[in-house]
């Protein structure tokens, strides 16, 4: 879909893309007159105290017209802040132009970031009341009340969960990344490479991992900075064997400091075809706190489809060996809108997860990520419609609330089907702490491993530095040790400690 732009400085161009991309699928705006376009948007703005917007969307053949205004009084200290709040007015104007032509209402309003729930975090930490946030939401930004109603449980959960939420600037979690996976999801974008494949022997890559746990260890250490959660995450990190998981737990509480206080550890055992007894024992062995266990769905045919290289037989074979072996907190993940599925095989999942009943279930909503298998062959997978999506969403809200399922965690994605979102649910007192921490942003994580980003909050401000390691294990086994010095050079410059380097 071409749109062209008339009456608009061009750095407000993204803002219309990210707005129409809610509509139309390959959005592109241009100002020019040669291009062959779908659409075009004229706005007529007044800028100054109030700003006003006009905006005319005219279809191709400029036969239909359609038009929306928006007038609104802007605070602003600085001119950054003043075109900030622009911006949105902007947008506002547009969604609601866009909206009329197409009769589609966004469930999230002008919002397209990644986390909305970062966002109410963020007006009641400046003083805003839940009820002065929740009418901002709806009337500044056009969240739909169901929208609003799903942020401000789970904000409110995330309290309960975490009480010190905002108070966590003074220590840190760890994200461990193992990037391997028996095979690759045709949906997946993580840094996951076949554990049998060319891209790095595993040995290499966990010699140079074992050194990067010493190095962030000692200087934590040296810092004296606790962790509160640790995430194994990847890839699959039970793709490695038993006796290499070993090796890295002992790694691991040798030298991360006060490791005994860690509250949560959690290792991602996403595919099933890599448990099994002695790995499900060392878990247990090792105190792990949460495990994840993800059918994505229960039918056989879609796991086929989406390359999971696993069966429905063996997810539940393996599930029911975990709870054995006394594991008990266990997540599981859904996605709604796998190829081929709508609300009646997303039930059939949902039926099935009943009877299992982890303590945990996060329902994620397809997208097509750039990159993924999936995305490179769209034409060949046959997805559900927007309206089949959104009620595949509130059938999981829906069964979760009738199941004792509470949500503590939200986070959305580009390309998302429907627009929806992933909603983490579980038991009340069985959330992830670090799942919580990630997503609001208010700890820094370090990240250690493949693909494995650091974001390093600071502690006064809550701005985030990123230090992203590789995604490739050949890369990191070439450059993980530029990559430790670099990291906890970073680390000390956002804390502001002028301690010597401790590698
Ligand atoms: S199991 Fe997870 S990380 Fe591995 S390929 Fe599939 S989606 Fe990617």
């Amino acid at each position: 879909m071409q749109i062209r732009l008339e009456g608009l400085r061009s750095e407000f161009y993204r803002e219309i893309e990210l707005i129409a991309s809610l509509f139309f699928e390959e959005v592109k705006v241009t100002d020019s007159l040669e291009e062959q376009v779908q659409a075009v948007l004229q706005f007529q703005i007044e800028t100054g105290n109030p700003v006003s917007v006009g905006v005319t969307l005219t279809d191709e053949k400029g036969e239909q017209k359609w038009h929306a205004s928006h007038q609104r009084a802007i605070e602003a200290s600085d001119e950054k802040s003043y075109r900030k709040r622009l911006k949105k007015v902007i947008s506002y104007a547009v969604l609601q132009v866009l909206q009329q032509a197409t009769g589609v209402i966004q469930p999230w309003g002008i919002l397209t970031g990644v986390r909305p729930t970062k966002l109410l975090h963020t007006m009641l930490l400046n003083g805003k009341t839940i009820e002065e946030a929740s009418g901002i939401l709806a009337q500044d930004y056009l969240l739909q009340p169901h929208k609003i109603e799903i942020l401000k449980e789970i904000v409110e959960r995330q309290h309960a969960v975490l009480p010190d939420l905002y108070e966590l600037d003074r220590k840190v979690s760890l994200y461990i990344g193992i990037p391997f996976c028996p095979t690759k999801c045709a949906y997946c974008t993580f840094p996951a490479y076949a554990i049998r494949g060319r891209n790095g022997s595993v040995e290499e890559f966990l010699a140079g991992l074992h050194e990067e746990i010493e190095a962030v260890g000692s200087w934590l250490k040296e810092r004296n900075l606790p962790v509160t959660t640790i995430y194994y995450g990847g890839g699959t990190p039970t793709s490695i064997s038993v006796e290499q998981m070993d090796a890295l737990f002992t790694q691991m509480k040798r030298w991360i400091p006060f490791y005994d206080q860690v509250r949560e550890i959690t290792v991602e055992a996403g595919r099933p075809d890599t448990l099994d007894p002695e790995k499900l024992d060392l878990l247990k062995r090792w105190q792990i706190d949460r495990i994840s266990i993800n059918p994505q769905s229960f039918k056989e045919e879609t796991l086929k489809l989406i390359g999971r290289h696993h069966t429905v037989k063996e997810t539940l074979e393996k599930y029911q060996l975990a709870r054995e072996m006394g594991i008990d907190n266990i997540n599981m993940d859904l996605i709604i809108g796998l190829p081929n599925e709508g609300v009646a095989e997303f039930k059939q999942s949902l039926e099935v997860v009943e009877r299992l009943r982890p303590e945990s279930l996060t329902v994620h909503t397809l997208s097509f990520k750039r990159g993924s298998i999936m995305t490179q062959n769209k034409e060949k997978y046959r997805v559900a419609e927007r309206d089949e999506v959104e009620e595949m969403v509130r059938l999981a809200r829906e069964w979760t609330q009738a199941n004792g399922y509470v949500p503590y965690y939200l986070y959305r994605q580009k390309n998302i089907l429907g627009n929806q979102e992933n909603v983490g649910y579980a038991f009340p007192g069985q959330e992830s702490l670090y799942n919580i921490i990630i997503m609001e942003e208010r700890q820094t994580i370090i990240g250690l491993g493949c693909g494995a980003v650091s974001k390093i909050v600071a502690p006064q401000t809550g701005k985030i530095k990123r230090w992203p390691n590789p995604k490739e294990p050949q890369a990191y086994i070439n450059t993980y040790r530029q990559h430790i010095t670099g990291k906890l050079q970073a680390l000390d410059e956002v804390y502001g400690f002028e301690m010597p380097m401790s590698v």
